[in-house]
């Protein structure tokens, strides 16, 4: 039997698609330790590995909110972020390892100390990535403007230092790229499709795109006119009072079933009066809404996405950050849904009809989904583990 060890970040995107693998490898009598954060240490135990707690040794997490922005635009800072992460966890984990001699490594593409440490102590190691996968040819859908690539390039050398530090330390990393970036050589599961993935055939072998994960439904909603639409921005820059005063503003008069939910950001009473086709929560059970849902305007969070397509719901698309413009983007080219071009009411009711009046945006979504029901799930990602395993 294999010992098998899983790093995450404290996120629930990244973590849940886990989980059913998890159960998996424990189900077939493997065993599983998952380093991750105390908020996610009940699930990781149900799902029947051991936690153990990383929350003491984690940067990020006590940054003020105004350096937390500068994560993923300061390459420098970031790197300095990575770095700090890895050195402060390396005794524990470094300990750990020499005693679990582990057969496997499995991080989460941005749990990079992950792969730091597999690769400081040669352990084979497999990358598990919760949005798409990137190389030089799928990176083109993600558009990096050109401040970002003169920071990166300024930055390069600030990045060299904190690299030595990593280098003293007995981590065999010369470049950053070899710890951000997955190439051909790194098993990498996937957690979508060959078909939604830009560029599959771009990948090697060493890739399994084993689908998404949609968890089960735990609520059931009634759908009360023919069409029901449902709006959400996701749960992290969902603060956006315009947009949902104007999708009301949209709405008020239409025969549309509309829910929306808003996240803890905005105030409900700050929308001011609600028509009664239109419901507002600060969460909803987002499974059990787009199983009756005819159209979705999403911020393009790969989740909901994911989570929209397997329900075959198409999507109107306001995507918020350069991850979620090069899902939206993905959307667009297979057909299945429309980009939000301008956010005042009548724009919002006029892409919703459309997408409602056209029938090839669901005939594209029901094609996607009918590629995420063949992939091979929890199964294949564990097979794939289990193949990487030295024992
Ligand atoms: N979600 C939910 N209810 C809500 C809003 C969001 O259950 O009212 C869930 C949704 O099903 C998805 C996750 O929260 O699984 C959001 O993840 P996504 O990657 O789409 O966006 P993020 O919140 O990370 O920006």
């Amino acid at each position: 039997m294999s010992k098998i060890v899983f790093f995450c970040i404290p996120a629930h995107g990244h973590t849940n698609p886990t989980l059913g693998v998890v159960r998996e490898l424990v189900e077939r009598g493997h065993e599983v330790w998952y380093y991750s954060y105390n908020c996610f240490k009940g699930e990781i135990e149900s799902a029947g590995a051991k936690f153990v707690a990383c929350d003491d040794y984690d940067t990020e997490q006590k940054l003020d909110p105004k350096d937390a922005t500068r994560v993923g635009k300061d390459i420098a800072f970031s790197t300095k972020i990575l770095v700090d992460t890895t050195l402060a966890l390396d005794d524990l984990v470094c300990r750990d390892m020499e005693c679990l001699q582990p057969d496997c490594i499995v991080a989460d593409s941005m749990a990079v100390w992950g792969k730091a440490i597999a690769l400081k102590l040669n352990i084979p190691f497999i990358s598990s990535t919760t949005t798409f996968a990137f190389n030089q040819y799928s990176s083109k859908i993600m558009k990096q403007s050109l401040g970002e690539l003169f920071g990166m390039l300024f930055s390069m050398p600030k990045v060299q230092k904190e690299l030595k530090r990593l280098q003293d330390k007995g981590y065999p990393i010369n470049n950053i790229f070899d710890i951000l970036k997955n190439d051909n050589d790194t098993n990498t599961i996937v957690y979508t499709s060959p078909e939604f993935q830009p560029c599959s055939d771009t990948f090697s072998k060493k890739y399994a795109f084993v689908g998404p994960s949609v968890r089960p439904v735990s609520e059931q909603i009634t759908k009360e006119k023919e069409k029901l639409v449902y709006i959400s921005m996701g749960t992290v820059v969902n603060d956006l009072l315009k947009l949902y005063k104007n999708c009301i503003q949209a709405f008020k008069d239409t025969d549309y079933q509309v829910i929306m939910s808003v996240g803890n950001l905005v105030k409900i009473e700050e929308l001011g009066t609600i028509p009664e086709n239109i419901s507002v929560f600060t969460h909803v059970d987002q499974i059990a809404v787009l199983k009756q849902a005819d159209v979705f305007l999403s911020h393009c969070g790969m989740n909901s996405v994911n989570e929209s397509l397997y329900y075959q719901v198409p999507l109107v698309m306001y995507p918020q950050t350069s991850e979620q413009g090069g899902v939206a983007t993905r959307v667009e080219q297979l057909g299945a849904g429309i980009r939000l071009q301008k956010v005042n009411s009548s724009a919002i009711c006029e892409t919703v009809k459309q997408v409602l009046e056209t029938p090839s945006y669901k005939e594209n979504a029901k094609v996607i989904s009918d590629g995420f029901k063949k992939c091979s799930g929890a199964k294949g990602a564990a097979d794939k583990i289990l193949s990487v395993c030295k024992g």
